[in-house]
């Protein structure tokens, strides 16, 4: 069974996360989300909301799990027998991070392989941050997250405003 991680920090899941997630789904057997414990940013949610908001997202889809880890990328990949990581693309700034992470990647465990999906035109210049930033003003991001995401990112203003 070819079991993959798609691992990331996911404060919160956006539709971007969701498109690489579901396309994952369907070209590997069982797809792993790993829900990156303590990356080195600046978070919104904690790891349990994080969670939550990934599970919920992700409940339709038979063969994907979710799992939160700490530590290396590599290691979670192992303790999970997973043969494959997957990442998204975005722009090239992505390329060059991604690029520089595989290397290394594949250096501690080169039976790992690297599968990057390129983002649907639609999602583009999502990115979490960019998406906190509007939420946090009162922007729309409606089409950009899952309802219960939106709802979870506007309660979150609305306590830090109140
Ligand atoms: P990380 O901190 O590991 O970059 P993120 O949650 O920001 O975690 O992203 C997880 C993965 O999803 C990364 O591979 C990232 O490039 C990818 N990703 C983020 N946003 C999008 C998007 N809009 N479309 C496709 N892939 C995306």
């Amino acid at each position: 069974m070819t079991i993959a991680i798609y691992p990331g920090s996911f404060d919160p899941v956006t539709n971007g996360h969701l498109d690489i997630a579901t396309r994952s789904a369907a070209l590997f057997e069982k797809v792993i989300i790993g829900v990156y414990d303590a990356p080195p940013k600046v978070l919104l949610f904690n790891t349990a909301e994080r969670l939550e908001l990934m599970k919920k997202a992700v409940a339709h889809l038979p063969n994907v799990e979710v799992q939160a880890f700490t530590g290396l990328t590599v290691d979670f990949a192992r303790k999970v027998n997973a043969c494959v990581m997957v990442r998204g693309l975005r722009m090239t700034s992505d390329f060059e991070r991604e690029f520089e992470m595989a290397l290394m990647n594949n250096k501690l465990a080169p039976e790992v392989e690297l599968v990057c999906m390129m983002t649907k035109l639609e999602y583009q210049f999502l990115s979490a941050s960019l998406l906190k930033e509007v939420a946090s003003l009162g922007g729309s991001i409606t089409y950009l997250v899952p309802n219960h995401v939106a709802e979870a990112l506007r309660q979150r203003f609305a306590q830090r405003q109140g």
